[in-house]
Parts: structure tokens; sequence; C-alpha cells
């Protein structure tokens, strides 16, 4: 007789979203993270007053009305709006792009002259663009692309542009107006309290096993569940016997600083290619510089993030989906799907570049099938 109805490898969002709808509708779960806390990447951790976003930033964003319902159940949204710098060389540019970015790049005024500006730098582009280089120029230019694209995303991928899918951009928002909130979103903020204090909420009447690893331990754990949800990477899953999917890593330096204001902005990216970083995170930033009281705080946080090729042993962040990796992904897949007892979900189960809201979406589209 099994003792649990599911077993929940991973407590980040997705493992979180399962196991509270599982518990609601009277099933019994246990969750389980190899990690010494739970939250998965959006795990915050509290110093001097600051949420330290310790698996890199997150700013939480979507348009699905469904999804913010559903989370803001678990906690009260800030107003925070993502609006980076970019420094390029000590330059310092508005991000995304957008009118202010334009009139400092080039002195044009009227959304008409940035148009035309653009235009003009695009043409170098004729069809459809193959690669990321030749999407960025037909978005926005040669002189936006070379100052303000290429050498931040060679630094994040660790491959050239003209290497790169040309989708890695169109995330990016183009604006001719002084609108430089980063993301095209209906809803936007961070948790107050912090990420881990919200997903304590979605956790909360749930058994949680921390600092074990499922696939250390995977006949003994197997036996004490009807079905497991698996949100780690699906390679390891099979103990990377088709070979080892690419991920980018990031290595982040945190220091704590004795004074109150390192950069006066949540992000700052150094967009050059020469500086090592990618970008600095000033984490007080994302609730105003306040403590819970409303205090301002007398110190400060920051993290320093290094983009590196991802090796075993690594925290394994963004999925490489080329088409050489998505190919064996696709190989995976098959493999996953003959696991009858299995269910592989999340960034890295499913081998997918999910933001929050849709690692959640997907999660609430399994419990419809599944509970
Ligand atoms: P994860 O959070 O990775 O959770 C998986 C969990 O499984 C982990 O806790 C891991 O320890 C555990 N696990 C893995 N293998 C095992 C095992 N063998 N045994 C036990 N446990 C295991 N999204 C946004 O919407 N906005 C942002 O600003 C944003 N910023 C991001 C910044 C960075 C640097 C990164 C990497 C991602 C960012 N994202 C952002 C995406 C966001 O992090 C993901 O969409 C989301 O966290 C994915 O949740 P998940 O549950 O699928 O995976
Ligand atoms: N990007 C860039 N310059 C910047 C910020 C982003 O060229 O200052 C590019 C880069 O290629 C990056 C992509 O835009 O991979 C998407 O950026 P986003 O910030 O959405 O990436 P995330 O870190 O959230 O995955």
């Amino acid at each position: 007789m099994n003792q649990y109805d599911y077993l929940v490898v991973g407590s980040g969002l997705y493992g979180a979203v399962f196991a509270h709808e599982a518990k609601k509708v009277g099933k019994s779960v246990l969750v389980i993270d190899k990690r010494p806390n739970i939250a998965g990447n959006v795990y915050t951790e509290t110093v001097e007053g600051i949420h330290v976003h310790k698996y890199g930033a997150h700013i939480f964003h979507t348009n699905n009305t469904e999804v913010w319902n559903y989370i803001t159940q678990f906690a009260t949204f800030n107003r925070f709006t993502n609006s980076p710098i970019a420094n390029y060389h000590g330059e310092l540019f508005s991000l995304p792009f957008n009118m202010y970015t334009f009139n400092k790049m080039w002195g044009v005024v009227t959304p008409e002259e940035a148009a035309t500006k653009i235009a003009e730098q695009r043409k170098e582009i004729t069809g459809e663009p193959q690669n990321l280089e030749e999407q960025a120029i037909s978005l926005v230019g040669r002189d936006i692309y070379e100052k303000l694209i290429k050498g931040y995303t060679e630094k994040q991928w660790g491959r050239d542009c003209k290497d790169l899918p040309a989708f890695i951009i169109k995330r990016l928002p183009v604006r001719l107006t002084f609108d430089n909130n980063y993301f095209n979103a209906l809803y936007q903020g961070i948790p107050v309290g912090g990420y881990t204090q919200m997903v304590t909420n979605m956790l909360e009447g749930i058994e949680v096993r921390l600092n074990t690893d499922y696939l250390k331990h995977k006949a003994e754990l197997d036996a004490l569940a009807e079905k497991v949800i698996y949100t780690g990477p699906i390679d390891a899953y099979f103990d990377f016997k088709l070979g080892t999917l690419e991920y980018r890593s990031v290595r982040f330096e945190t220091e704590l600083l004795d004074i109150p204001n390192f950069q006066g902005n949540a992000a700052v990216n150094y967009t050059d290619r020469e500086t090592p970083w990618t970008r600095i995170i000033e984490h007080k930033w994302f609730e105003f510089g306040k403590d819970a009281d409303g205090n301002d705080l007398p110190k400060t946080v920051i993290s320093k993030e290094y983009s590196s090729e991802w090796k075993p042993g690594d925290e394994p962040y963004y999925p490489v989906n080329d088409e050489k990796n998505s190919k064996l992904y696709a190989q995976y897949k098959a493999l996953a799907e003959k696991e009858s007892k299995v269910i592989f979900g999340g960034r890295l189960g499913e081998y997918k570049y999910y933001d929050m809201d849709a690692v959640i979406a997907s999660a609430l589209e399994l419990c419809k099938k599944e509970l």
C-alpha cells in the first residue's frame, strides 16, 4: 500500500502549485527537494531586512488573469515595475528600447524621428531574419544592436549572436513612447514578504522533506507513492543516457554593503563585452528600499551575475533551445512518455524557457487533467 497519492519532486512553483491543488482535492502529497530550502529558483533569503533573490532576480509579470487570480491567493504583490538601466562603458540608457533610449542614442526627439532612424538602419536586413543578430538589427537598427544587445547577449549565452535563434530577442519590447516598463504585462509586482513566504503559504499543511535527492534514493521514494511529479532535469532522470542537454548557468557574487544606495535601481545591465558580469541586481529596490514596517534600510545587498556554460554539478538555469538540444529533448520526451508512473513538468522537466506565470499555467493545466 502506497503511503502517498503523489510524490512531488521539486518544491519550485510547478511542484508547489501541483501539491497545493492535490491536497485541496483530498490527495495525500509528499514534496521533496534536494536543496536545503523550498521555492526552487524563486527562493528569497532575508539579509539585513532585504529579501535577497538567491537564484536570480525574479519579477512576476503576466497577462493571464487566471494565473494572477491564482497566485494572489498566496501573497499580496507590490507595485514594482521593472525598468532596468543599461550601462555601456559608463554611458547609461533606458531599457527596454523606448523614446528615452532613442533620444540618448541619436538625439532624436519625436517618435517620427526615431522611427525614421530605425527604418534607415534596418534596411541592411532584407528578408526574414535568420538569427538573433539579424532579428535585433531588424527591430532596432545597428547602433542599438552594437551598444545594447551584442555584448550582453554574447556574455549571457556564450555564443555569437549569429548562432543564436531570433526568438530570444523578440521578448524585448520596442516602443515609440516614453514607457520604460520592461514587460508588456497587465499585472506585475513582487510578493510582499518575499517569494519564500509565498511558496510557504502554497505548501501549508503539506509534508516537505528537504535535502532529499530523488535520483539518489529513487527506488525507496517511488515505493512511497502512487505517482510521481518530477520537476528536475529530464536528462538527469534518465542518467544522461542519450547525452547531456545544454544549459546556461549563472554564478552570483553577492555582497552586503554598508551603504544605503549602490546604483539607485534594482537592475543595471552591463551591455559591453569587456565587463565580465552581465548585470548587477540591488535587491532592496524591488521593495522600494523599505523594510516590512516601511522604514528605510540602512544597508544594501548587490549581486553581480556572471553567465557561464553549465557543467554537471552546476545549477542548470536556462535551457538552450537551439536545434541540437531541441532534438535531444524530443528523444528524452519520448522516453518520458513511457514512464507510466511519472509526470515530467516545469522548466527543467520540460526543458522549456518558462517564466513564472507560464510555469503556473502549465501546472494548473496538469491539475485539470490529473486531479
Ligand atoms: P525550479 O524553480 O527550478 O524548481 C525545481 C526544483 O526541483 C528545484 O528546487 C530543485 O532543487 C528540485 N530538484 C531538481 N532535481 C531534483 C532531484 N533530483 N531531487 C529533488 N529535487 C530536485 N521568471 C519570471 O517570470 N520572471 C523573472 O524575472 C524570472 N527571472 C529568472 C531569472 C533567472 C536567473 C532564472 C534562471 C529564471 C528566471 N525566471 C523568471 C523563470 C523562473 O525561475 C521559472 O519559471 C520557475 O522558477 C520555474 O519553476 P519550476 O518549478 O519549473 O523549477
Ligand atoms: N538583452 C540584451 N540586452 C539587454 C537585455 C536583454 O541584448 O540589456 C537580450 C539578451 O539576448 C537576452 C534577451 O534579450 O537573452 C532576453 O532578455 P530578458 O531580460 O527577457 O532575459 P531573461 O534574463 O529574463 O531570460
